[in-house]
Formats: structure tokens, C-alpha cells, sequence
């Protein structure tokens, strides 16, 4: 009987930086706040890596750096060099490897730099070598250039918009690697690629409607066949303005003609159904959604303040929508109850915390960053709640001026869930109107919400994109250019990355 020798576990580095990042939004995204993870602390960010679990004793792991920021503005070159040197630095330390998680949202907007992203992943790659596979989960905002996909081995991305399958999509980047280095001989998966002339804000791209729903629908259907690996499209980021941005669509597999096909049936279908793309709630200025609540009977009614969502990288602080808050006689009176999330003002909150709980105030507050169409707004009411703690915002405050609401806070943060609200002593549920800079309704707002509109307000993420004015975006591309012809929506085979030196040559 022959004794078996356990084959080696993978050794496997893990780096990467996650960022959203408006080049419209005047705020800057330093390396500081990418809240940069080193070493264990990096594996603990994933629930599937933490100590004990399956995933974690498949390997050996070699977590470098990760970087993960709240979306805003672009990244200084320094920072981002800093950073990256960083990341290379440890690659080396790390000695020989079979594969890497390269953990990239997609949409990082470097200052005086186009595609960060592959920029950053053909540096990997040059540390690593070419024969190490490199694997990544993206975000669906993301964009992916040619050159990061010649760098990188397996991309994949979310699936969903609300992005409920985050970490489900960051455990399948693990799983395709490690199936990979299970395999014989350890092959290359080929990889189909298609860039598609479209580029649509995420706000008419959710996946819980037509036609991203019907097209995502497609994604596991292609990946089912045999010979597939992966597919996956990504619709591309809309507040920048470099070549890249775009939707791309990606199948990757062993067998060439069936991942081909898969990508340029997803592909097609996307194009074809470009003008059905619309508004996941019904939109209008701020007046009119402010008008449709109040008319409305139902309770609690949601405004989504789309045009300086925190999420999609909006500075956060623009303040024209409070000021029109502040004017609505409704209320001013108490007749209606509102609740406005939210104005980052550290020495608004700072004044708020020496005045105290039920301290009356008057306050010029936000505008900080962005200055916006109104500049800082004055904001006269009584000292609520204060709350100190939450790891995004630091201390939060409620201030009331009549009937509304209004959470100030010392650091930008998003309003996403219901304990957001009930920390801050606030009750969402029995509030007439609820405010929210966001773009789509998260899905615990969704659930809450009554009903809902999406107002087209001003800021760094203005859902009227013609309006932004983009010039260095390739063209043509819809809906900037409403009747271009049909594009070349055939696949493209991506070289292996031990090929990319001679195609670059
Ligand atoms: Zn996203």
C-alpha cells in the first residue's frame, strides 16, 4: 500500500482597493480613507475567510493589503502610488505563489491617471510572474478595460443591483482560483470579452427591473454550459470621464466557441434592449416628488436625493435640497413629519454636542466640499439626539426645525438601514416623508418604504449624465449619441497574461 503524501496547499496573496469614485464630485479620496487593511485583518474582512472556515485551511494565505473607501471623489496619484508600492512590496515578500484574489471594485478614479485599476493589476502581475492566476470579484460599476482583463486571469462580478450578492460574488473569485489550481496542469480559462457603447447610471440599471433583470437572468444560463466558467457583465461606472467607462460583458471557460457565443448573445441582447433602460421609480424634480408625498396617502414615502449620493461618490455635503426642505411650509408647521439624511458638518455636529440635548441652535451647515448650486444653509431647530460610535459617521446629531428631521453628521455616511434611523432615536416607519441621498432605495428602505420617487437633484452624482458634460468618454455612445449604428459587438479572445508581454510589444 502506498502511503499518500497530502499535496501542498495553494499559496495564495490577497491585495487589492475597492473604490467608487466621482471625477465630478470635488472631494479627494485619501489613502487614509481607503481604511487600508494589512496582514490577517485582511482575510477577517470576508466572513468565508475568517478563521475555521473551509475556505480559509484551503490554502495558504499571504493578505497583503486591502483598501476599501465609502464612494467620493478620486484618489491623489501620491496616495495611490503609496498604496500600490505597498501592495508590490508584499507580493515580493511573499515568495513564489500559485494564485492571487486581486479584490478591485472597478470605478477608482486616480487624479492625472486613466485605468487605475488595470494599471494596478499589470504591476501585480509583472511581481507575481505570469504564471501565478489572478482572480477578482468586482463590483458591477466597475469597469473593465482591455489591459485589465489581459492581466487578470478570472473576473467576475456582482449580479445583482442592490448589491445583495457582495460577498457571495467575492467567495466565487476564491472558489473559480481554487478550482483552477485543482486542475491538472493548471490551464489558463480563455476569455471572451466585449465592450459594449453604453453607459447608463446605476439608477436605471437595477437588477429588480427590466431589462437588467431579464439580462442578468442570461449570466447563469451561459455560465451553466459545459466548457463555461464564469460570465458576467458589467454595466460600467457613468460619473468619470475616461476612455474605459462603459458596460462589458466577459465569459470565460475552456471551450472557445461556447464562451464566445455566450458573451455575444448576452452582449446583443443588452444592445438591443438599450432604450428600454429607465429610472427604477418614477422621477421628477425636488418640488415635484416633495408635491407627489404630500398628495400621497402613503407612509412612510421615500425621496431618493440622488444627485449627491454619498454611495455613487457624491461629496455629500451639498445642501440645495435642504434648503428646499427647509422652505416647505408643510414642514415648517409639524403638519408633516419628515426625516432628511443627511449633511456631513464636523464643526456643525462639534456646536450641536456643546450645545446639548434640547439646546435651540442656529447653524450654518454642509457646503464644505461641494459648495453646490446653494452654499451652506442655514438650519435653525432644537438639538434632538446626539450619538456617538457609528464607524462611518463618528458622532451624529439630530437637529428638528418644525416637523423635519435632520441628521447632521461629523463624517459622510450613507443611510442604508433601519438602525441607521432608530440609533439616532429617529422611527423611519411612523414618519410621513423620509429623505435619503442615495440613488435606488437600499433594500431595508425599500422594504419600509410606502411608495417612492427618485428626485433628479444637483451634485458630483447628477443622474442627468448629458448634463455633467463628458468628453474624453469613447464615442459614439448611447445615450450621448442616441442614433449611432450598431456597434461591433463580436468577442474578442484576451491573451493570456504569459502573453501579454509580446501582444504589448
Ligand atoms: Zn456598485
Amino acid at each position: 500500500m502506498n502511503e499518500t503524501v497530502p499535496a501542498p496547499l495553494p499559496r495564495i496573496a490577497m491585495a487589492g482597493l475597492s473604490l467608487e469614485a466621482s471625477t465630478y464630485s470635488p472631494a479627494i479620496t485619501t489613502a487614509a480613507d481607503l481604511h487600508p487593511r494589512r496582514g490577517t485583518d485582511v482575510l477577517d474582512r470576508y466572513e468565508f475567510l475568517r478563521p475555521g472556515t473551509e475556505l480559509r485551511g484551503a490554502a495558504t494565505w499571504f493578505p497583503v493589503l486591502q483598501g476599501r473607501g465609502v464612494p467620493g471623489g478620486p484618489v491623489p496619484l501620491d496616495d495611490y502610488l503609496a498604496l500600490k508600492a505597498e501592495i508590490l512590496a508584499g507580493l515580493a515578500a511573499a515568495g513564489p505563489l500559485d494564485g492571487m484574489i486581486l479584490d478591485l471594485h472597478g470605478a477608482m478614479s486616480v487624479l492625472g491617471m486613466d485605468d487605475a485599476e488595470g494599471d494596478l493589476a499589470v504591476a501585480v502581475r509583472e511581481v507575481v510572474g505570469p504564471d501565478v492566476i489572478i482572480s477578482t470579484g468586482m463590483d458591477l460599476h466597475g469597469n473593465v478595460s482591455w489591459r485589465l482583463a489581459e492581466a487578470l486571469d478570472l473576473l467576475t462580478c456582482y449580479r445583482m443591483a442592490p448589491h445583495e450578492d457582495a460577498l457571495d460574488t467575492k467567495e466565487r473569485a476564491v472558489r473559480n482560483l481554487l478550482q483552477r489550481l485543482a486542475m491538472p496542469g493548471r490551464p489558463r480559462p480563455l476569455k471572451a470579452w466585449i465592450p459594449i457603447p453604453v453607459l447608463l447610471p446605476g439608477e436605471k440599471t437595477s437588477t429588480r427591473i427590466e431589462p437588467a433583470k431579464s439580462l442578468y437572468a442570461m449570466v447563469p444560463e451561459v455560465e451553466a454550459q459545459d466548457g463555461v466558467l464564469d460570465a458576467a457583465i458589467w454595466i460600467g461606472y457613468a460619473w468619470a470621464d475616461e476612455p474605459r467607462n462603459m458596460a462589458v460583458v466577459m465569459v470565460t471557460g475552456d471551450d472557445e466557441a461556447t464562451i464566445v457565443a455566450g458573451a455575444e448573445r448576452i452582449a446583443s441582447a443588452f444592445w438591443e434592449r438599450r432604450h428600454e433602460f429607465s429610472f427604477v421609480a418614477p422621477t421628477g424634480t425636488l418640488e415635484e416628488c416633495l408635491d407627489s408625498a404630500m398628495a400621497s396617502a402613503a407612509r412612510p414615502y421615500f425621496i431618493s436625493d440622488s444627485g449627491d449620493n454619498p454611495t455613487a461618490g457624491g461629496a455629500g455635503d451639498v445642501t440645495w435640497s435642504l434648503a428646499e426642505l427647509l422652505k416647505r411650509e408643510e414642514f415648517a408647521s409639524g403638519e408633516t413629519t419628515g426625516i432628511y439624511a443627511s449633511i456631513p458638518d464636523p464643526a456643525a455636529v462639534e456646536a450641536c454636542w456643546q450645545a446639548g440635548v434640547g439646546a435651540d441652535v442656529d447653524l450654518l451647515v454642509g457646503a464644505i466640499v461641494d459648495a453646490g448650486p446653494s452654499g451652506p444653509v442655514r438650519l435653525r431647530g432644537r438639538v434632538e439626539h446626539l450619538h456617538e460610535g457609528d464607524p462611518d459617521a463618528l458622532r451624529e446629531v439630530v437637529v428638528r426645525a418644525g416637523g423635519l428631521a435632520v441628521l447632521l453628521t461629523e463624517v459622510r455616511k450613507p443611510y442604508h438601514l433601519e438602525v441607521d434611523f432608530t440609533r439616532n432615536g429617529l422611527d423611519p416607519r411612523g414618519t410621513d416623508v423620509v429623505i435619503v441621498k442615495i440613488g435606488y432605495l437600499e433594500p431595508e428602505l425599500f422594504e419600509m418604504s410606502s411608495d417612492w420617487m427618485l428626485a433628479l437633484t444637483p451634485g458630483g452624482v447628477d443622474q442627468d449624465l448629458p448634463r455633467l458634460g463628458h468628453h474624453r468618454i469613447t464615442r459614439p455612445m448611447y445615450p450621448f449619441n442616441p442614433a449611432m449604428a450598431t456597434p461591433d459587438l463580436h468577442a474578442r479572445l484576451v491573451p493570456a497574461a504569459n502573453a501579454v508581454a509580446s501582444v504589448e510589444a
